[in-house]
């Protein structure tokens, strides 16, 4: 306990031991330090940690360990819910086992020719990293076999789960050895997890690493109450003020990706973005310039940032505050990696968002402080002060002597300092006028709804001054509630990102079902699908319902997870909504009397 254990005392092989010097690493992470010695027993293992806790080396580094490169066939399989994963936890493979002799692995993924692929098979790899549809493939082709695997490891298997994946990876566990050693890693253990550690695992060894350490403590939490239209000139002071150099930017939803990335090219800020509707082309060159700091500021949905692993992300923008508390330690887990620091900034827009992020405090047991936009002035003043330093230090450090003689130069024009040292200025910090120009009131007021806990005072709930212009509706909800949602007018299954889109454009061909579609992971909830309720609402599109309306309703007041919200099909005067079986009862208990859009509804199961 009191002694820092070293990689070097774990007992590895020399060369893995030059390998992850060579990468940096000296001391493991906990859940290295814990899993490590397990995994070299042979012991079949669950590991819970958050994203950025070092999960990969903790079994890449057994599993290279535990190669025999002697013995054919395929020893290790790993199983990733992203190609981006898997590809991630490809090139890490390949670090750690760069020094041992013979060592071969191959990712496997959608989306990449699967000819280079078989090609890599043929020639004989030790370990085999992919995501369970693109496995599934080559065992259906013959070309993975998977008779000598003696290890599986699942990444991330909540997500997995999450992704409708669960089909292959039972298929793929029942149709290995017996005999084979059996490794979770996940963030959070669902009952489905547990159900399938019991099936197919031997007295796994529980290794948790407790959830305060390993999302926040190096993370800076702040929430910024603002308009909903002021969101990016908060956004750009405060990149200012914090001197942010690498930012992560999420939205719940593709079109708000676009139009911020637009916004914030308009004001010259280096920033891109990532969604689903990406080619991988595309994807891969944004995802390089990041990492190159070519791009400052990545804009991206969920989705689309899973597997993004960039160390030295400065901070996290929640540009829309997530729809489930998961999201929010995925999305602020970006920062503050392998013991850096980082900061993260959520915009609340209304009472809705206050209500999300004290839950979103609950989930975390984290504070997030209260942060204020800083104004004009105090940017203009941040920005001369950092000049001053900034000369200062040069002036210190003594490295100026090459522009000397222009210096001698610029004197003998006759031009007094101060005048000149005045334009010198003018030429580095451009117009001051600029930064503080329109200054006008960013906040919107949310805090009322974070201390108080009464229902009566929601928005949504608030039915004494609902109807028009409510009191609480008509300052929190500016726009329609539904408008952060909806991309498509009418559509009735478009939701946000994760969902709905995907029935339109044929297929995120980026994530899960890009891998194998016709195993049609069933994150979607197909319509009639055996696991789903359909309800029907009161409302409709005489109500000028909207499909946000519903899912930010039954998600806000529910408390269900939004993205297993299905098919919404909105009426003149009935919507009717999709629902998990499982949470039937409790939307129906938690909306009945309740209002949507200052109305009020009755919610009956229907079918
Ligand atoms: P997780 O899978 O838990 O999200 P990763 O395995 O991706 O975490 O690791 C997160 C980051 O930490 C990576 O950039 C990785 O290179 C770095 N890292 C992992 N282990 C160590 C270590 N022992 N020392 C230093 N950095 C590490
Ligand atoms: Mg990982």
């Amino acid at each position: 306990m009191n002694e820092k254990i070293m990689f070097a005392d774990l007992n590895l092989s020399a060369e893995t031991l030059q390998s992850l010097i060579d990468m940096g690493f000296t001391t493991p992470s906990p859940i290295q330090e814990q899993a490590i010695p397990f995994l070299l027993e042979g012991k079949d293992m669950i590991g819970q940690a958050q994203t950025g806790t070092g999960k990969t080396a903790a079994f890449a580094v057994p599993a290279i360990e535990l190669i025999d490169v002697e013995k054919r066939g395929v020893q290790t399989l790993v199983m990733c819910p992203t190609r981006e994963l898997a590809i991630q936890v490809a090139e890490e493979f390949k670090k750690i086992g760069k020094y041992k002799k013979g060592f071969r692995t191959v990712a496997v993924y959608g989306g990449s020719s699967i000819d280079k692929q078989i090609q890599a098979l043929r020639q004989g790899v030790q370990v085999v990293i992919g995501t369970p549809g693109r496995i599934m493939d080559h065992i259906d082709r013959g070309t993975l076999k998977l008779d000598s695997i003696e290890m599986v490891i699942l990444d991330e298997a909540d997500e997995m789960l999450n992704m409708g994946f669960i089909d292959d990876i039972e298929s793929i566990l029942s149709n290995t050895p017996e005999g084979r050693q059996t490794v979770f890693f996940s963030a959070t253990m669902p009952k489905p997890i547990m159900d399938l550690t019991r099936r197919f695992q031997k007295n796994p060894e529980i290794i948790k690493v407790a959830a305060k350490e390993l999302t926040v403590t190096n993370i800076e939490q702040f929430y910024f109450e603002v308009r909903h239209t002021a969101r990016v000139e908060a956004m750009s002071r405060i990149i200012d003020m914090h001197g942010l150099k690498l930012m992560l930017v999420f939205c719940n939803q593709k079109r708000v990706v676009d139009e911020l990335v637009e916004e914030l090219q308009v004001r010259g800020m280096m920033a891109e973005g990532i969604h689903g509707d990406l080619r991988q082309q595309q994807r891969n060159n944004v995802l390089s310039k990041f990492k190159q700091g070519v791009v400052s500021i990545l804009v991206a949905t969920d989705v689309a940032a899973r597997g993004i692993d960039v160390d030295n992300v400065d901070a996290v923008f929640n540009y829309d505050i997530p729809l489930d508390d998961e999201s929010y330690v995925h999305r602020i887990g970006r920062t503050g990696r392998a013991g850096r620091k980082g900061k993260s900034f959520t915009f609340l827009t209304g009472r809705k968002d206050a209500l999300r992020m004290r839950d979103i405090e609950r989930y975390t047991k984290s504070q997030v402080a209260k942060g204020e936009v800083p104004s004009g002035a105090e940017i203009e003043a941040f920005r001369k002060n950092q000049f001053v330093e900034k000369i200062t230090n040069l002036v210190n450090a003594d490295q100026f002597n090459e522009f000397i003689p222009l210096a001698e130069q610029i004197i003998a024009t006759g031009i007094s300092p101060l005048k000149i040292i005045a334009s010198l200025s003018k030429l580095h910090l451009g117009t001051l006028a600029s930064k503080t120009g329109g200054d006008e009131n960013f906040s919107v007021e949310t805090r009322g709804s974070r201390d108080s806990s009464d229902r009566g005072g929601r928005d949504r709930g608030d039915r004494s001054g609902a109807d028009r212009g409510g009191r609480s509706s008509d300052r929190f909800e500016r726009r329609p509630s539904g408008d952060r949602f909806e991309s498509n007018r009418g559509g009735g299954s478009d939701r946000f990102d994760r969902g709905g889109d995907r029935s339109r454009s044929g297929g995120n061909r980026f994530e899960r079902s890009g891998d194998r579609p016709e195993r049609g992971p069933s994150r979607d909830y197909e319509t009639n699908s055996a696991d789903m309720q359909r309800i029907a609402i009161n409302i409709g599109r005489n109500q000028r319902v909207r499909p946000g309306d519903i899912v930010g309703a039954l998600a806000g007041e529910s408390g269900i997870n939004g993205k297993n919200i299905g098919n919404i099909e909105i009426k003149d005067s009935t919507t009717f909504v999709f629902v998990p079986k499982t949470d039937a009862r409790k939307v129906l208990d938690a909306m009945n009397g309740n209002t949507i859009k200052g109305f009020n509804v009755m919610l009956e199961l229907a079918d």
